[in-house]
C-alpha cells in the first residue's frame, strides 16, 4: 500500500505553516489528518491537498491529566475547518481556567506546535494549536 501524503510530509508541511491533507477522487471528501482510505467512500484513490487553516470551535475541554511530555493544564478543542474537516488541537491564548461555552463558535487561525516524544510514539511529534480571532 502506499500512501499519497505520509505522516512525515505531513508534519514538515505543519512545521512550515502549510495545512496538507487528503481529498478522494471517487466522492470529494476532504481528509485530514491524512488516512490511507477514504473515512466516507473507502476508497484509496486519494490525492494530496492543501488546506486554509481557519476553523470554527465545535467543541472543548480542558486536559488536567495529561500524557508524559505534556503540562497540564491545557485547552484542547474539535475545530471544524472552513473546507470540510474537524480536528483536534490545542487552543493558545487562553487560560484554562477562563476557558467558557462562550469558546464554542469562535473563528480560530489553524498553527502547529511540536509534540515531545513520549514511551508509546517514535520520537518527537507535531500537534495542531488554534490561535484564537477576534472576540
Ligand atoms: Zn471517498
Amino acid at each position: 500500500m502506499t500512501y499519497p501524503l505520509t505522516y512525515s510530509e505531513y508534519k514538515d508541511g505543519l512545521a512550515n505553516g502549510v495545512l496538507r491533507g487528503l481529498r478522494c477522487s471517487a466522492c470529494g471528501e476532504p481528509i485530514l489528518p491524512p488516512t490511507a482510505a477514504c473515512p466516507k467512500c473507502g476508497s484509496p484513490d486519494l490525492k494530496v491537498a492543501e488546506f486554509s487553516p481557519a476553523g470554527r470551535i465545535t467543541t472543548f475541554t480542558v486536559v488536567r491529566v495529561a500524557a508524559a511530555g505534556f503540562r497540564p493544564p491545557f485547552v484542547v478543542a474539535m475545530v471544524e475547518l472552513d473546507q470540510g474537516p474537524w480536528v483536534m488541537g490545542t487552543v493558545k491564548g487562553i487560560r484554562p481556567d477562563a476557558a467558557t461555552m462562550s469558546l464554542i463558535g469562535r473563528r480560530v487561525k489553524v498553527g502547529s506546535e511540536r509534540a515531545a516524544a513520549d514511551a508509546y510514539s517514535g520520537g518527537e511529534g507535531v500537534s495542531l494549536a488554534f490561535e484564537l480571532e477576534g472576540r
